[in-house]
């Protein structure tokens, strides 16, 4: 089943966006689903209750394609970093957190995202030194306790950043290189195991929310690592994610360690690629790599504040899209885009389009972005067909945006002003598999003053206890940042 109300419900007098268009309709929801869409003021069940949405724009519920709950910590937290220094800090930013922070920082995740609009994502969550079975069930009871759908992908890598970057390890001092020495990550063997555990295993209903894979970055895992999250996720029907060519190091980095082949060509030939792969970022790749994606089958989460956070580049999305290859969005972690709304990544895919071409053919239109924010969405998840479209058979998971603000005033087009001047305060109500989880900018299944509360002690012990680890990383972090910058300028070359 994919809602939870039972009694059926009819949105009356909104607006609701349907084939790139807003037009009137009314809505009736019966078992969290969209039973039928009527015209305006026809006849609907006898007995249904009524949701006045006059003066609302009804959308479907936004998808995040890619996101990281662990980090839901780190807001503010990162400085002017390059995604290599991003991961460098990596183990203060979000490490030492315990089995109980996994259920907080998915509320945490789940709560903000649902105030800004969003019903579902995809959720790359991480535990050193490995995944475990019990901490990807609890992120799920997170997202589910808040209202949410979610895939919830463990997070694994066999090589530390630092070991997977050919000649960083021997470029650090002496006297400082064991600060990341010292740090590892289980074998693939014991994150393989856990995963097997946790899809055998999975306790939660899977049209709310679903496990997948994640091994993080190409070079990061071993081959036997990447063959065994191919080949476990074929035989149990879950995803794959990974972050693709984030940066341009990785894109030198590939060829070094892949004997010439780029990351995607690589993964490619492990037989990783498929229809249940989504790259994130995807910013570095080639049309060669392109042709590759979109043979397969396989989608891209494209994320432009990480990306502009992080400088990590321009991807060429209009290039992507012409492809024919899927595309989702996503905000990314809470460290690298220090928040998760959609608002302001739609806004920013439709800007950063732009800067692709002189042609204004070329650039994505708001309806486009509209679309992949939400079908687009749908498809990197795995869950077209089930959400992201106000279609009948859909799951009713939809947001009611109130057209009275002053970012609708004067009303002269609904879903451009959705794109270019909505940032999230105009969400009225959410509804999520036909129940209602936020009315008047107020969740309704949390506490949230009581999770504010823990979230802020929460991240106060773990900065005060992981102080000793920043101050080491801190030490260090000149010399990374010099090997990291050198490499992706070409200053560096390493053998
Ligand atoms: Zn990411």
């Amino acid at each position: 089943m994919i809602g939870r109300t039972k009694r059926p419900i009819v949105i009356r007098n909104g607006r609701a966006i349907r084939n790139r268009r807003a037009e009137s309709a009314d809505i009736v929801v019966v078992n969290g689903v969209i039973e039928d869409i009527l015209k305006p003021g026809e006849e609907g069940p006898e007995d249904a209750g009524v949701i006045d949405a006059t003066d609302r724009l009804i959308i479907p519920g936004l998808i995040n394609a890619h996101t990281h709950s662990h980090l839901a910590v780190a807001k503010g937290v990162s400085r002017s970093w390059t995604l290599e220094l991003h991961l460098h800090n990596g183990p203060w930013t979000g490490g030492g957190q315990a089995l109980e922070d996994r259920y907080l920082m998915a509320q945490a995740s789940a709560a903000e995202m649902l105030l800004k609009g969003c019903t579902a994502c995809y959720d790359l969550v991480l535990e050193m030194p490995a995944p475990t079975p019990e901490g990807l069930f609890a992120t799920a009871a997170g997202y589910l306790d808040t209202g949410m759908r979610a895939v919830v992908a463990p997070m694994m890598a066999d090589k530390t950043f630092w070991q997977a970057i050919p000649g960083l390890m021997e470029a650090l001092p002496d006297h400082l290189r064991s600060t990341v020495e010292d740090i590892r990550l289980s074998g693939h063997d014991i994150s393989l195991a856990a995963c097997k555990t946790m899809l055998k295993e999975w306790p939660h209903d899977t049209d709310w929310a679903l496990p997948a894979l994640a091994p993080t970055i190409p070079h990061h895992c071993t081959d036997d690592f990447w063959t065994g999250c191919r080949d476990l996720a074929q035989s149990e029907g879950a995803g794959l994610h990974c972050h693709l060519a984030e940066s341009k190091m990785q894109s030198i980095v590939g060829p070094m360690v892949y004997g010439g082949k780029s990351l995607t060509a690589h993964l490619d030939r492990l037989g990783v690629i498929g229809e249940n792969f989504t790259g994130a970022h995807g910013i570095w790749l080639d049309d060669a790599d392109l042709d590759i994606l979109s043979r397969r089958g396989a989608a891209i989460a494209h994320n432009p504040s990480s990306n502009f956070r992080l400088g990590s580049g321009i991807a060429r999305t209009p290039s992507i899209v012409n492809a024919g290859i899927a595309m989702g969005i996503g905000s990314d972690a809470c460290s690298c885009s220090d928040h998760q709304n959609l608002f302001e990544t739609m806004r920013l895919a439709c800007y950063l389009s732009r800067t692709a071409s002189f042609d204004p053919d070329d650039w994505f239109t708001p309806e486009q972005v509209l679309e992949m924010a939400t079908e687009g969405g749908a498809r990197a998840l795995g869950l077209e067909g089930l959400t992201g479209r106000i279609e009948k058979g859909y799951a009713a998971d939809l947001v009611l945006i109130d057209l009275t603000t002053s970012n609708f005033t004067p009303l002269n087009d609904p879903i451009y002003q959705l794109v270019f001047c909505e940032e999230g305060r105009s969400v009225d109500r959410v509804m999520v598999g036909g129940e209602t989880v936020v009315l008047d900018g107020k969740l309704l299944t949390i506490d949230y003053g009581r999770l504010r509360a823990r979230l802020n002690g929460r991240a106060s012990e773990l900065f005060a206890a992981n102080e000793p680890k920043k101050k080491a990383l801190a030490a260090l972090e000149p010399f990374v940042k010099d090997f990291c910058v050198g490499l992706t300028t070409g200053r560096r070359m390493v053998a």
